[in-house]
């Protein structure tokens, strides 16, 4: 069903409270080290303003539980938005007590204001129903804008949408269509590569892509137990032998389906898991005791950049290896690289895959790259996002229970 936008509310004059996820890395200099979350919600940010809506900002930044902790403050994401929208974007003292009461009671029209960390209150993700309720009585309408915490059952996300009438924000309603788009309706052949450390993590989303694909590229650390499945020593990769059998059906599966289901042919492996470990390459049927796969080999880049080439349409969730060192990193840049110079559509998931693609410049070159990790895996496995479902439907009454308020 689809959900109620922010582009057909009316606004001027009201007091509309955006969740957005501002939930940024940061540099260990302090700064902040990819501001694509905040960029992502300017245009529905513009559009409220442009309005003349009364629109109050909240947000979580990593996971204080509860605390308030000076060093996860919002501050210098005000800053941020403030020189990406040519606007002092305020920041209240505190996330629903008397000094945010009082700065969003004299907001004016046009104006702006960003509450303090909503992990700051328990009751954020605790879903604590008192607390959405005293979030919602600064505000006359809600728009969600923070795909990347969709997934998550928290009071911001899930149960203001209970008490105010409540709208999708512009970049929420992107992510959904660009992610529906290559799904329901894929250029073909259908690429799905898969990465990341674990195949426990990765079990729905494989079970949703099999009905869906023509390919599935596996690298990374989950690789491993599917090469020790058929047969292959894998020394101390990261392997989970519990899921030795799933893996077997998983391949078996796919190849009933006629789905192609690519492993890695060669691996870069390290002696131990540290950065600069000694390294060398080996095929994936030579991997020596006491020695672990940490990236994938040259010649395996080679081939699943050929795949990517031929695609039609590529959905990439996870990296090759161990990406966050520069030694074991080269066959996620090489996926990057592909599907930068390729023509298929690409969806990237987030997270390492995300980093990567923004590392190497090649951002621009993707169809789309999601603001939420967690949020377009769960997305990916055909799940509801609790965030969306409680946001209301298109012709919905926007009237409120006065009891709620
Ligand atoms: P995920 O969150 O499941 O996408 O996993 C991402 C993590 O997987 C990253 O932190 C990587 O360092 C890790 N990873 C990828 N490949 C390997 C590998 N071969 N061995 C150990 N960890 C890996």
């Amino acid at each position: 069903m689809k959900k109620r936008s922010v582009v057909n509310a009316s606004v001027n004059g009201k007091k509309v409270l955006v969740r957005c996820d501002f939930n940024v890395p940061f540099l260990e200099s302090g700064e902040i080290a990819d501001d694509r979350r905040i960029t992502g919600a300017i245009p529905t940010i513009n559009l409220l303003l442009a309005q003349g809506a009364k629109v109050i900002l909240c947000s979580h930044l990593g996971r204080p539980h509860g605390k308030k902790d000076p060093k996860l403050s919002l501050k210098k994401v005000s800053f941020c938005l403030s020189r990406h929208i040519g606007k002092l974007v305020r920041i209240t003292g505190d996330t629903a007590g008397k000094i945010a009461k009082s700065f969003v009671d004299n907001l004016q029209n046009g104006e702006i204001c960003l509450l303090e960390n909503l992990r700051f209150e328990i009751g954020e993700e605790e879903n604590d129903f008192d607390f959405a309720r005293k979030l919602s009585s600064f505000a006359d309408i809600y728009v969600n804008d923070a795909f990347g915490t969709c997934h998550r059952e928290h009071a911001s996300i899930v149960s203001v949408p209970k008490i105010l009438p409540s709208y999708c924000g512009i970049l929420v309603q992107r992510e959904i269509d660009a992610m529906s788009k290559a799904v329901d309706e894929p250029e073909r052949p259908f690429v799905s590569i898969l990465g990341g450390a674990k195949v426990s993590d990765k079990i729905d989303l494989i079970k949703n892509l099999m009905e869906k694909v023509d390919v599935f590229i596996i690298g990374g650390g989950m690789a491993y137990t599917f090469m020790n499945a058929l047969g292959y020593s894998v020394g101390d990769s990261i392997c989970e032998r519990d899921k030795l059998s799933l893996a077997r059906d998983i391949m078996a599966e796919a190849k009933d389906k006629g789905i192609k289901f690519l492993l890695p042919v060669d691996n870069r492996i390290g002696r131990e898991y540290k950065p600069y470990t000694e390294s060398q390459t080996v095929d994936s049927d030579k991997i020596p005791e006491g020695w672990q796969g940490l990236d994938i080999g040259m010649r395996t880049s080679e081939m699943f950049s050929e795949e990517i080439k031929n695609a039609g349409t590529v959905i990439w969730n996870g990296p090759m290896g161990v990406s966050e060192w520069e030694n074991f990193s080269h066959g996620t840049f090489a996926v990057a690289r592909a599907l930068a110079e390729g023509e298929a559509v690409s969806i990237v998931g987030g997270g390492d895959s995300a980093a990567a693609v923004a590392k190497l410049g090649f951002a621009q070159k993707m169809t789309h790259i999601s603001t939420g990790g967690g949020a377009s895996l769960m997305f990916f496995e055909g799940r509801e996002l609790p965030g969306i479902s409680a946001l209301s439907n298109e012709k919905e009454d926007e009237d409120v229970p006065a009891f709620l308020k």
